[in-house]
């Protein structure tokens, strides 16, 4: 039979797939001896089977019982029996933790009966009627899918009975009223009594936490996290210890670690006397562990103890939910922490300087992801700021935009191209689709460890929290600041700074991030201009790993550049060639009028006449280019593009000759430009005259582009330069192309040497971007001295879908149906594209071992990609200069990652 249920003593930190992070997390705890209240972990496997099939496999309900027996002998109390009961909560977790998308159920096991239980127990009445109503509360909410409104009228109405403002401030005798009247709400809103049976509670419960996998809101996080959604959750049933106990029991979050700065040093959040979520909520201003030491020091060091063996343990940054009854701390949970991209370099460091983890571990806790994210520009320090407040800095970064004071208004104006700001009084779950297209979260309540704020550092999202001095009507739609006069509605600007906590009224300019600095001017330049030790600290922690991913890294990394500007650009940021040179623009702008010449020309001489101006200009541009890149290799791709982007446009031109002809104007150049465009006019211009198609079928271009480089490269000879170029043919799909290509590529080169007394024996190789390329690479090596993957027009064309058109027509339905997990032109899809990558590589290199290949395709600057095409076996990724940084890294943590190949 299978093994649906571990008891917490059963299982381990690396069983996440089948326990879910929370699960094998608590297991581990307990492992520890670390004191975790008893309880067991219902698996994924059970959830799976209970999505498959609708209903709970029959050997759970067994195993359930077997284990809650074991917990029950151990503590000497049962489930929801009425002299001292035994309560648990349910929780979900999955493999990756989902903030806010599971339900959880508390105090499972109260009744009537219990309830009297319970209260002589804990010998606190109140506190025995407050859980149960918290229970029924709960349960209505998360299990019977009753909407929570109905629960917070009857509580309201409640305090305002009893002439209080406050929870807390209701007596026991409101209290019993108050279940009465959920217990009525329970009937009427789900047609059934609040179940009595503590056992139907908890399979109720479980039940629950399955079915809470496949809400929206879950699905929702899931693909934006590029969570698969086949994992299932697994539950947690945990027997119940109270932080609502009174004065000397409270709850709390805290890290080994600040998760916001990085800053070493513990950080935390406590609230005396509450229970489960309150904390996470934000709901009530909370202490810190320095205030937990003053008021309850044993718990305190035996918490911090704790702390500093789950840290050495896990040898990274630490969240940990805790919780005090009546003087007893009780660890709930524990995890890896969430952190902000700072946070993760400077913690990687900090790790590894004392001594926990190695450089190449150091390596693998930060991402490319996070790099970038420290390269998003900073709000300057102008003078003029109006700053509205200052408040918790939750989630770095900065942003401008509208109000938006919920999620319909975030979502509607982001979508018509508004930037906005999300600002709530507090957020909760159903706030995500709002807090996706925000460009950042304010929020008036709630700490660090905010619902707001720890869903946006999971989304990278710039978010300022508790800022208590707004006070937000969400209804009148209406900001009011204290101490000012101004109202603040929909139409005014505000700019959130996730670093400093500060909110301003107005925009504000951004300028480079301190991280920006460095990978543009330098190390010194960055700690020179860096503000504070917090900055040095973080830019120190980030040359390190780009300076030990560079010596690990096997992947060079090249830099997609056109231009002699983005070429320093991309060798500022560290780029060791460009990979792809893209030669379109040569022919575009006041060039465009020579090509359209050559395209007309009837006759051999004007032909020479247009390619002969356009010779020199290419000449230039080859020149400056090979001056930038002195010395580093460049991949100069002869034209690709299709002929139609240098003709007019067909309809244009048309209206134009009619109109012209009817006024007894027309042009008779136009009329013969006309009949050419409308001969050359193809209905799929991307599958049609392009690449080497055209470079074969139009006399004379091959020979002014091989020229053009060759010359250029003379001339830099002659000053003492070193340049470097490779020719490269697009969009081969047969060896037979390359051959011509290349016969006449090095009939130049010959020439050129000839003339020129050097010897120009540069590399001519060939892009695969087509299938019948990648399949038959072996041939195609026969002519090609290295091979660059065009991943744009591979995806385009291994999927036969128009890389044009379908981002904006279906891509995003198919994400929301599962078929894809991200665009296909964003990260490679492994499988079907990348099975084209490796036959190309395959082939390649059985006919040339050793080949030179590359990536130039979009998909090289792409973290996912990058691990991808390391596994391949490439040798080096060309990417955007912006990117070059991100695939540096990326590099160095594939060869952690997957040393062996
Ligand atoms: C490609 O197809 O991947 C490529 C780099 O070429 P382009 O994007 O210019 O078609
Ligand atoms: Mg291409």
């Amino acid at each position: 039979m299978p093994k649906y249920v571990y008891r917490f003593s059963e299982g381990d930190k690396d069983q996440k797939d089948l326990l879910g992070g929370k699960g094998a997390n608590l297991a581990e705890m307990t492992r520890l001896g670390l004191p975790v209240p008893p309880g067991f972990t219902i698996t994924t496997d059970a959830c799976r089977a209970y999505l498959a099939n609708g209903a709970v496999p029959d050997e759970l309900a067994v195993q359930v019982t077997t284990a809650l027996r074991q917990v029950e002998e151990e503590l000497g109390r049962e489930l929801g029996v009425a002299k001292n009961p035994l309560l648990v909560s349910v929780r979900s977790g999955a493999k990756f933790s989902m903030p806010g998308m599971m339900e959880t159920v508390l105090n499972i096991g109260l009744n009537d009966e219990s309830v009297e239980g319970l209260a002589e127990a804990s010998d606190d009445e109140r506190f025995a009627w407050d859980s149960y109503r918290r229970l029924i509360q709960m349960f209505g909410k998360t299990v019977l899918d009753i909407d929570g409104e109905h629960f917070s009228e009857a509580l309201d109405a409640k305090k305002a009975d009893r002439g209080v403002a406050l929870d807390y401030e209701l007596d026991v005798a409101a209290l019993k009223e108050l279940v009465d009247e959920y217990k009525q709400i329970v009937l009427e809103q789900a047609g059934m009594e609040f179940p009595q049976d503590p056992r139907a509670q908890l399979d109720m419960a479980t039940e629950a936490v399955f079915r809470s996998w496949n809400t929206e809101r879950a699905h929702i996080y899931r693909r934006r996290e590029k969570i698969p959604h086949d994992l299932g959750t697994a539950v947690n049933v945990c027997t119940m210890v109270f932080g609502n106990m009174g004065q000397t029991s409270g709850t709390g979050v805290c890290f080994t670690r600040d998760p916001s700065s990085g800053r070493s040093g513990v950080y935390g959040d406590y609230l005396v006397n509450a229970q489960g979520e309150d904390v996470v909520a934000g709901i009530r201003n909370t202490l810190s562990l320095a205030d937990l030491e003053r008021l309850d020091k044993k718990s305190y060091d035996e918490l911090r103890a704790a702390m500093r063996k789950l840290e050495t343990h896990y040898r990274d940054l630490c969240d940990i939910e805790f919780t005090i009854e009546r003087g007893k701390l009780w660890l709930l949970q524990t995890r890896v922490g969430k952190r902000t991209a700072a946070a993760a370099f400077r913690v990687a460091t900090q790790l590894v300087d004392e001594k926990l983890i190695t450089m190449d571990e150091a390596l693998t806790r930060v991402t490319g992801e996070q790099l970038t994210q420290l390269m998003f520009p900073q709000f300057a320090a102008t003078t003029s700021r109006d700053l509205l407040t200052r408040a918790m800095p939750a989630s770095p970064g900065a942003a401008v935009g509208y109000i938006a004071f919920d999620n319909d208004e975030a979502v509607e104006r982001s979508e018509a191209g508004e930037s906005v700001i999300l600002v709530r009084r507090e957020t909760n779950p159903d706030d995500l689709p709002g807090m996706v297209a925000a460009a950042g979260v304010l929020t008036a309540r709630g700490g660090k460890t905010s619902h707001a704020a720890v869903v946006a550092r999971g989304m990278g999202k710039t978010c300022v929290c508790g800022a208590d001095a707004l006070e937000i009507d969400a209804a009148a739609k209406t900001v009011r600041v204290a101490g000012r006069d101004e109202v603040l509605t929909s139409s005014s600007i505000i700019a959130i700074d996730g670093q400093s906590g500060e909110v301003f009224l107005g925009e504000v300019p951004v300028v480079d991030s301190p991280v920006m600095t460095y990978l543009r001017r330098g190390l010194e330049t960055a700690l020179d201009t860096a503000g504070d030790v917090d900055t040095r600290e973080l830019v120190t922690s980030v040359d390190r790993i780009m300076r030990h991913s560079d010596a690990v890294g096997r992947l060079q990394v090249r830099a997609n550049a056109d231009t002699p500007d983005d070429a320093r650009h991309a060798i500022h940021r560290g780029a060791q060639g460009v990979g792809l040179c893209r030669t379109e623009h040569m022919f575009l702008g006041e060039r465009k009028q020579f090509v359209q010449n050559l395209i007309l020309a009837d006759s051999d001489d004007e032909r020479e006449k247009a390619l002969a101006a356009l010779l020199p200009l290419q000449k230039g541009d080859f020149v400056q280019m090979f001056e930038t890149m002195n010395g580093k290799p460049m991949t100069v791709r002869l034209i690709d593009p299709p002929l139609h982007e240098f003709l007019p446009d067909l309809t244009e031109l048309s209206v134009k000759v009619a109109v012209d002809s009817e006024r007894g104007e027309l042009d008779p150049a136009d009329e013969e430009l006309l009949a050419v465009v409308r001969k050359s006019h193809e209905s799929n211009p991307m599958l049609g005259l392009r690449g080497v198609r055209l470079l074969l079928t139009m006399p004379g271009l091959i020979e002014l582009q091989v020229r053009a480089i060759a010359e250029a490269a003379v001339e830099r000879l002659r000053s003492g330069g070193d340049p470097h170029p490779e020719i490269m043919i697009p969009l081969i799909g047969s060896v037979r192309e390359l051959q011509i290509a290349r016969d006449r590529a090095e009939k130049v080169l010959a020439t050129v040497s000839a003339e020129s007394g050097y010897e120009l024996n540069f590399p001519i190789g060939c892009m695969i971007e087509l299938p019948r390329a990648a399949v038959t690479a072996a041939h195609v090596a026969e002519e090609a001295d290295f091979f660059s993957f065009g991943t744009n027009d591979l995806t385009q064309t291994t999927w036969g879908f128009s890389r044009d058109d379908v981002e904006s027509s279906f891509v995003g339905r198919y994400i929301t149906q599962g078929i894809f997990g991200t665009s296909p032109f964003e990260s490679i899809d492994v499988d079907g594209v990348g099975g084209m990558v490796r036959l190309g590589v395959e082939g390649g290199r059985e006919t040339k071992p050793g080949m030179k290949m590359g990536v130039c395709g979009e998909h090289g600057g792409d973290p996912e990609s990058i691990l991808f095409f390391h596994k391949a076996g490439l040798d080096y990724v060309s990417c955007s200069p912006f990117r070059v940084p991100v695939a540096r890294l990326e590099a160095g943590r594939a060869a952690v990652l997957s040393p062996v190949e």
